[in-house]
């Protein structure tokens, strides 16, 4: 085992991924049965001996590599998946390599430093409040989470209850608002820090799934935490920040918006009308590994009066010294980290904000391209396409159901199932930097085989 050398298993890993990466154009997006099942092969008992590292990676590249799903390549549309940006697969390798611990600054200069970059650029980029700061997490659940903590934890302590020493047993109820198209993570989210998936009042919405404005309750002093989003992961539809965050204004509010990705609608000069107002929140949590489209898993959440986050986490142990500035582990849930800031440090410089508008508004140009496609092939789009995600039936539910079973089957392009208005939908989103013009006409005239073939 000793005898590999890491230059040369690690220039071998880079050629395998190469190879994996240029394969993806040319093989169905899902893999076969026979390639999931070619996974047995990985091992059934812990091996008693250990094998040289060269062959493990082998091993890995053969079995693992067809049994992968190609959401790296262009034509993956399932859930709202990034691809991972070539800058950002460089600068990971680099990374894993350095396999620093990001929590406290005592642990790394370079992480930290990068990791309080890259969310200042975030900051800077989302047109927030100077005084923001923040975190990575893992993803957007985990942002939620951290948010609706530090809001949960402020909250009661206006009321004045100590929740960290005291727990929620005896507190003052919170009220909790959230739009009835909310993202199934804000629920999670609730019930993790104790709020409740079941007790919220849940906001009328339009057609759309957006918070209709027009019906919005009285408000008073109550301690009162609203949930709105920023892009619905059916339609992309953006709750109407500036009537909410006015609306809560006097009240004894906090208002956190979840916008996994629609917040990044703000990079784009188009698009920018989409998130009107919704830098007057107290929390945002979004996805890098979305659409900035970094590797997994990279997540962030930022928090107008970002005491409020370090005040939910603070940590104290004998052996960790007194912060020597700013330490990922007082504004995150977890310790030990890896350095996140790193590959969106990497997609930020190598894209500068033109690249990034660009990217944005390439998906959403190609969102508009598959809809007009799809529509003219006989389906029917059930949203209005205002970001990059599109809905569409065909027929009646049954119909739409074969429908998508058909395509998934088919191989050429991937995308998955929803309800919406209680009826059977596709969902196609449009979130990677590999996504072409050809891949959405080649995937639009994929669909349309598939449903001349139903008959
Ligand atoms: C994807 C998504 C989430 C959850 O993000 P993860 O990164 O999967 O944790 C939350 N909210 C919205 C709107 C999303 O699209």
């Amino acid at each position: 085992m000793a005898d590999d050398r890491t230059e040369d298993l690690l220039a071998d890993a880079s050629a395998r991924a190469s190879r994996y990466l240029a394969g993806l154009a040319t093989r169905p997006v899902f893999p076969d049965a026979g390639a999931i099942a070619g996974l047995e092969e990985l091992g059934d008992g812990l091996p008693a001996r250990g094998s040289n590292a060269a062959d493990t990676l082998a091993l890995l590249d053969r079995v693992g590599s067809p049994a992968t799903v190609a959401s790296a390549g262009g034509r993956y549309f399932g859930f709202v998946t990034g691809g991972a940006l070539p800058a950002t697969v460089a600068a990971s390798y680099l990374a894993r390599a350095w396999d620093q611990n990001t929590g406290m600054a005592v642990m790394s200069p370079a992480a930290n430093h990068i990791d309080a970059l890259a969310l200042r650029w975030l900051v800077e980029l989302f047109g927030l409040p100077e005084s923001t700061g923040g975190a990575f997490v893992t993803g957007a659940t985990m942002a939620n989470a951290s948010a609706l903590l530090a809001a949960r934890n402020h909250l009661l302590a206006d009321a004045g209850w100590d929740v960290d020493a005291m727990g929620l047993f005896g507190a003052p109820e919170i009220r909790v608002l959230v739009g009835a198209e909310a993202h199934s993570s804000i629920f999670k989210a609730l019930s993790i820090v104790g709020l409740g998936r079941a007790r919220v009042e849940l906001l009328a919405v339009d057609d759309q799934g957006a918070i209709d404005a027009a019906t919005l309750p009285d408000l008073d002093q109550r301690p009162t935490l609203v949930c709105m989003q920023a892009g619905n992961v059916n339609t992309g539809a953006f709750d109407p920040a500036g009537a909410i965050t006015g609306w809560a204004t006097g009240a004894n509010a906090w208002v956190h918006v979840d916008g996994a990705f629609g917040l990044w609608a703000e990079a784009s000069a188009r698009r920018r009308h989409l998130t009107e107002g919704l830098a007057t929140a107290d929390s945002w949590a979004s996805d890098a590994h979305k659409w900035l489209n970094v590797p997994y898993d990279c997540g962030f959440v930022l928090v107008r009066e970002p005491e409020h986050l370090a005040a939910a986490f603070t940590q104290a142990a004998s052996y960790l010294p007194p912060a020597a500035g700013r330490d990922p582990l007082a504004f995150t849930p977890e310790s030990s980290q890896r350095a996140r800031g790193v590959e969106v440090w990497a997609a930020l410089h190598h894209l500068g904000r033109a690249g990034l508008a660009e990217l944005i508004d390439g998906c959403c140009d190609l969102a508009e391209r598959a809809a007009d496609g799809l529509s003219a092939s006989g389906l029917r789009v059930l949203n209005d396409v205002v970001l990059n995600q599109v809905l569409f039936a065909a027929g009646d539910d049954e119909g739409t159901d074969r429908l998508l079973a058909t395509v998934q089957a088919e191989g050429t392009a991937w995308m998955g199932p929803t309800r919406w208005h209680g009826r059977s939908a596709i969902r196609l989103s449009v979130s990677s930097w590999a996504t072409t013009a050809e891949d959405i006409d080649a995937t639009v005239a994929a669909v349309s085989r598939c449903l001349a073939e139903m008959g």
